[in-house]
C-alpha cells in the first residue's frame, strides 16, 4: 500500500478495537487497522487452546456489549465466544474495510511538511497516515524456557499459544482423540496449565505434567448466564458492573458488591500486591497477614479434600502468599490428579526440568519418554512493541523515540509525548493497570477518541503535549508510584515481581484506575485539551 489514510491502529485486541470504535464515533473515515494475526482478537486469536477460558467475569471483560447488543452465555467465557466479540466489534464499527492482516509495522517517521506520519511494514508498505495509535499487547511473545537439550528433543513441541489440533485433534472444547496412544508432558502450572492439562489428562494415553511452583487453585464455579436476567437489565448495566467490579478489586468501596466472585472477595489481598503493603499501622498489616494465611489455607484444604494420594496433595499446594502468583480457578483441575494416567513430576528441588534428550525430559536423574512435550511457559512481559525496540520510531527533526525515553518513558497520562505530534500509546504505560485490564483500554481509547474528536472539530494540525506537561506527569508518576516492595521481595519469582527482582514500578499512576479514569476526566471537562491542540 502507498495510500494515506486518516488512522493507523497497531494491533487488533480489544485496545486496538476499543480504539478503532472510538475514533470512528468520532467521525475518523479510514481507520487501518493493523495485525500481525490473521483477524482480530489480539491474545484470544492467537490462544486457542483446548479449555481457554477468560477467568474475569464475561459481564465486565468482554467491552461494548450494549454496543453490540450481546449478553454472554456464560459467566465465564470460552476463548471462542471472546474472540466472536472481537469480530462482532470490527463489523459493527466497520473496522474491516482497511485492515491489514499479517502484517507487522516496521517503522513510523514523522514528517514535518505534511504533519503526518509514514508507515512502512515487513511486507514492503509504505503508505501515510494523519494519527497513528500503538497497541500492541502486553503479553504478545510465547517464552520457551531454556532447559538444557530442549534443541536435541525429536518428538513433538508447541506452546500452547500456538496449539497444534493437527497433531492433538480435537478442538477448544477438548476431544484431543489423537492423542490416543500417546505419551504428553506438559511444562508450566501458571492460569493456562490449570485450563489445559484437565483436557490433556482425558484424551492423553499418559500425561505427566511438570510443576515448578504449584498455583493457588480457587474455585471457578462458571455456570450460564440466566436469560431471564438477561432480558432484565436496562440501559447502562455495563458501565455500572465494570465501575462496580474495578472500585472493589482495587480496594475502594462500594455499597454493593454486583460481580461477588473470587477476585472480588480477595480484592483487600490484591491491594498488597500493588502497594507492597496496604498500611504503615503494624495492626493493619498483621490483620491482612492473617487474612492472607486464612486464603491460602483454604485453598491448601480445598486440595486435600480433593487429591486422594497424600504425596501429591502435598505437591501442589502453594505455600506463598496469595497475589503472589497470578490467582487460578478451576473445578477441574485438582480432580485430574486421581487419574492413574496422570504423573505429577515435582521439579522443585531441580529448580525446574535439569534437561530433555532426544526423546525425554529428565528432572534430577529420572528420565520420562514422551511422545510430545507441550510448553505452557507464558508470555515474555513488555510493554509494547515500542519499548521492546522492534518498531523504532523517529519524531520530530528525526529523534528517537527511544532517545527521547533513555532515562525512562516521558509523556503525558502515558498517551502521548512531545516531539511525537499524533502519536499515542495503549497499554500499563505511566498510568494504571488493573486486573480487568480490557476496562482499562476502554478509558484509554475513549480518552484518545475525545483527543481526536476534538482535533478534527477544531481543524488542529496535531495534538501533542509540552515538554513542561511531559515533566510534570513524570513527577506525578515518580512522587505517587508505589516504593514499597517488601511484599513483592518474599514472593516465589514470576512475572508479577520481575521474576524475583522487584523493580520500581515508575510507569503506575500510585492512587490507581479509578482515580486515574476521574483524572482524566476532568481534565477534559477542564478545558485542558487546548494545551496538546495546535
Ligand atoms: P505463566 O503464568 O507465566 O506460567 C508459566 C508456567 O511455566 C509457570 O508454572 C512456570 O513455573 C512454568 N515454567 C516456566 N519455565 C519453566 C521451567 N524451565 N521448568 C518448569 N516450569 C517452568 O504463563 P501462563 O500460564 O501462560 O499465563 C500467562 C498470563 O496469561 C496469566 O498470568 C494471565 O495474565 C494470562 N492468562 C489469563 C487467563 C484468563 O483466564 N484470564 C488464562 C490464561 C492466561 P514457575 O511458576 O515456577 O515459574
Amino acid at each position: 500500500m502507498t495510500d494515506r489514510v486518516e488512522a493507523v491502529v497497531i494491533g487488533g485486541g480489544f485496545g486496538g478495537l476499543l480504539t478503532g470504535a472510538r475514533l470512528r464515533e468520532a467521525g475518523v473515515q479510514q481507520i487501518r487497522m493493523i495485525d500481525e494475526g490473521g483477524d482480530f482478537g489480539g491474545t484470544w486469536y492467537w490462544n486457542r487452546y483446548p479449555g481457554i477460558h477468560c477467568d474475569i467475569e464475561s459481564t465486565v471483560y468482554l467491552p461494548l456489549l450494549e454496543e453490540v447488543g450481546y449478553v454472554p452465555q456464560w459467566r465465564y467465557a470460552p476463548g471462542e465466544e471472546i474472540r466472536q466479540h472481537a469480530i462482532a466489534i470490527a463489523r459493527k464499527f466497520d473496522l474491516y474495510s482497511d485492515t491489514m492482516f499479517h502484517t507487522r509495522v516496521t517503522g513510523l517517521t514523522w514528517d514535518e511538511e505534511n504533519a503526518e506520519w509514514r508507515v512502512t511494514t515487513d511486507r514492503g508498505d509504505h503508505f501515510r497516515s494523519r494519527y497513528v495509535v500503538i497497541s500492541s499487547g502486553t503479553l504478545t511473545q510465547p517464552k520457551l524456557p531454556g532447559i538444557p537439550g530442549i534443541e536435541d528433543y525429536r518428538g513433538h513441541t508447541f506452546h500452547t499459544s500456538r496449539w497444534d489440533y493437527g497433531y492433538t485433534g480435537g478442538d477448544q472444547t477438548g476431544g484431543l482423540e489423537k492423542l490416543a496412544g500417546r505419551k504428553v508432558a506438559v511444562v508450566g502450572t501458571g492460569a493456562t496449565g490449570v485450563q489445559v492439562i484437565p483436557h490433556l489428562a482425558r484424551d492423553a494415553e499418559h500425561l505427566y505434567v511438570f510443576q515448578r511452583t504449584p498455583s493457588s487453585v480457587d474455585v471457578r464455579d462458571n455456570r450460564p448466564i440466566d436469560p431471564r436476567w438477561a432480558a432484565s437489565l436496562q440501559p447502562g448495566w455495563q458501565r455500572e458492573r465494570m465501575e462496580n467490579f474495578l472500585t472493589i478489586v482495587t480496594g475502594g468501596h462500594a455499597d454493593v458488591d454486583m460481580i461477588d466472585d473470587r477476585w472480588t472477595s480477595t480484592a483487600k489481598l490484591q491491594r498488597q500486591m500493588l502497594t507492597g503493603s496496604v498500611d504503615t499501622n503494624i495492626c493493619a498489616e498483621d490483620l491482612d497477614e492473617m487474612a492472607d494465611f486464612r486464603k491460602m489455607d483454604e485453598i491448601r484444604e480445598r486440595i486435600d479434600a480433593v487429591v486422594q494420594d497424600r504425596a501429591v496433595a502435598e505437591i501442589l499446594k502453594p505455600w506463598y502468599r496469595y497475589m503472589c502468583k497470578r490467582p487460578t480457578f478451576s473445578d477441574f483441575y485438582l480432580e485430574t490428579f486421581n487419574r492413574p494416567a496422570v504423573t505429577l513430576v515435582d521439579t522443585a528441588d531441580h529448580g525446574g526440568i535439569t534437561r530433555m534428550t532426544a526423546s525425554s525430559v529428565v528432572v534430577g536423574e529420572q528420565e520420562y519418554e514422551v511422545d510430545c512435550v507441550i510448553f505452557a511457559t507464558g508470555f515474555e512481559v513488555g510493554i509494547s512493541g515500542v519499548l521492546s525496540g522492534t518498531l523504532p520510531v523517529a519524531g520530530r527533526g528525526g529523534m528517537p523515540l527511544l532517545g527521547h525515553w533513555r532515562n525512562g518513558p516521558r509523556t503525558l497520562h502515558g498517551f502521548y509525548s512531545h516531539g511525537f505530534p499524533n502519536l499515542f500509546h495503549l497499554g500499563s504505560l505511566q498510568n494504571a493497570a488493573a486486573v480487568n485490564f480490557v476496562h482499562v483500554l476502554q478509558e484509554q481509547a475513549t480518552h484518545i477518541g475525545a483527543l481526536v474528536g476534538e482535533a478534527e472539530n477544531r481543524g488542529a494540525r496535531w495534538i501533542e503535549p509540552t515538554a513542561e506537561a511531559e515533566e510534570d506527569w513524570a513527577a506525578t508518576i515518580f512522587r505517587t508510584a508505589p516504593k514499597n516492595f517488601a511484599f513483592q521481595s518474599e514472593c516465589t519469582p514470576g512475572y508479577y515481581n520481575g521474576e524475583g527482582n522487584p523493580r520500581p514500578v515508575n510507569f503506575m499512576y500510585g492512587p490507581g484506575p479509578v482515580a486515574f479514569h476521574e483524572l482524566l476526566r476532568t481534565w477534559r471537562a477542564d478545558g485542558h485539551m487546548d494545551e496538546v491542540l495546535r
